[in-house]
């Protein structure tokens, strides 16, 4: 019998699904990737090009625990696109960690680092583990052995990670420190987000929170607010969302609720935030802080607000909370917090919604600076980093705002168009090489 022809499937611009309410960020990001591909009039063989990862690379961890038992962690990391530069982008820790999650979040690194214009492409990585059921031995093995696999795929030249969810600067060390021994010297520009005796850039830890501040700054005009004065609603209270919280507090906001994950606390006098943030760090919860009321995520998310930060993961703001959305603005800390479903809601209700690509690349941007600051051999004071971060943030929200104006299209859509043209741009300058 003659065996059956099957007819290769070459996707087309506008066929992935639309009006998605998605739990797969991948589908998420493809829908607007989509639009904005059909709006810039992208070319259907540049459109197969950008959409599709360079490559993806699932690792086997096994560690001795240390009650002696022996467990095998999956990690992954997928290098998005380096037409522009060498991969960057962060390593995630968490239960949830999936491979399709980990594609989305690689591609969202690329158009983000071209919408701040800076040298680099995407990639993203992850461990699904649980880090707080982790002792610190265990955390170092994991993140060894991590990095030991994935040594020929790393690199200042090649591919950079950085923190997110659920790792922090002390891993970054042991990234730096275990890439070292395999090179047999010293590279600390392997990775960003280190610990500053180690080649850390001053103000990497604040980046991405004072870049969210600075957005809510230049966005507050287009609802007719001030950041001043503004009050100011922010879900997850980690690495990003407390340090945006503290500086829109001190740039005169009102911050009248937060939370992280086992719920939020509010007082609408506003919350006291250099006292909960030293609260939060020594109890590592809210339990007991004085004034507050306790209410649940899907309350704080439809808090009577001015300016609504989800900084905590995914699929926080969907069909079904959208339409309850009371904030006049929502500056995305977390990547991928809405869903195409809810912005659809959210722009017909007149919400003003300026997208992950856009509002938390300030912790790429200073990522940037620390890898320049270590290939240079030479270290900026905090102001000269924190000048640079400003003018590439407030750059950046024009170049997406003037974008939003000319085609008519929302932030988000016009975020994509601005990275996609640049990353199209560039590929096809360098040519396809076969
Ligand atoms: P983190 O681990 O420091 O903090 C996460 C916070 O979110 C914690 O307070 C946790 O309790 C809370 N949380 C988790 N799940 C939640 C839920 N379902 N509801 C409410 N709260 C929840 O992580 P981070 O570095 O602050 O990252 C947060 C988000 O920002 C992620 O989406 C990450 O990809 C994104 N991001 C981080 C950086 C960075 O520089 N760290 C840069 C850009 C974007």
């Amino acid at each position: 019998m003659e065996p059956a022809t099957v007819e290769p499937k070459f996707p087309t611009i506008g066929s992935s699904p639309q009006g998605v309410d998605s739990a797969n960020p991948f589908e998420e990001m493809m829908s607007r990737f989509d639009l904005a591909a059909q709006k810039l009039g992208l070319d259907p063989g540049l459109y197969k090009v950008l959409r599709e990862p360079v490559r993806e690379t699932k690792v086997s961890i096994p560690i001795a625990m240390d009650d002696g038992r022996i467990e095998v962690f999956i990690g992954y990391r997928v290098l998005h696109n380096i037409a522009r530069g060498p991969g960057k982008g962060g390593i995630r820790y968490d239960k949830n960690v999936n491979l399709d999650e980990v594609r989305a979040l690689a591609a969202w690194m690329t158009w983000k680092c071209a919408v701040v214009n800076i040298p680099f492409g995407g990639a993203k990585g992850g461990v699904i583990c649980d880090p707080g059921s982790l002792s610190r031995a265990e955390l170092e093995k994991i993140t060894r052995r991590y990095t030991a696999e994935l040594m020929d795929q790393f690199g200042p030249e090649k591919d950079v990670p950085a923190p997110d969810m659920g790792t922090n600067p002390q891993m970054m060390a042991w990234i730096m420190d275990t890439y070292s021994m395999h090179a047999r010297h010293t590279v600390t520009s392997v990775v960003t987000g280190k610990p500053l005796s180690l080649g850390g850039s001053r103000g990497r830890v604040e980046a991405t929170g004072r870049g969210l501040m600075l957005i809510c700054r230049e966005a507050a005009p287009l609802r007719g607010l001030t950041l001043a004065g503004s009050r100011i609603v922010v879900q997850g209270f980690g690495n990003v969302g407390s340090i945006a919280a503290r500086m829109c507090h001190e740039a005169g906001a009102k911050v009248i609720a937060v939370s992280d994950i086992a719920g939020g606390i509010v007082n609408e006098a506003g919350l006291d935030m250099a006292a909960l943030v030293a609260h939060y760090e020594k109890a590592r919860s809210f339990e007991g802080f004085p004034g507050i009321s306790r209410i649940t995520n899907t309350e704080l998310l439809e808090l009577d607000t001015d300016i609504l930060i989800p900084a905590a993961n995914e699929n926080q703001i969907r069909g079904k909370n959208a339409g309850n959305i009371k904030a006049k603005i929502i500056v995305e800390g977390a990547n991928g917090p809405t869903t195409q479903k809810a912005d659809e809601i959210l722009n017909r209700n007149g919400t003003l919604v300026v997208p992950d690509i856009l509002a938390n690349a300030g912790g790429v941007t200073v990522s940037y600076f620390e890898w320049v600051q270590d290939r240079a051999g030479f270290f900026w004071r905090e102001s000269e980093v924190n000048e640079r971060l400003e003018d590439i943030m407030v750059q950046s929200f024009r170049d997406v705002a003037s974008m939003a104006e000319k085609y008519n299209v929302s932030f988000r859509i016009a975020a994509y168009m601005l990275g996609i043209s640049r990353v199209a741009h560039d590929t096809m300058v360098r040519g396809l090489y076969a």
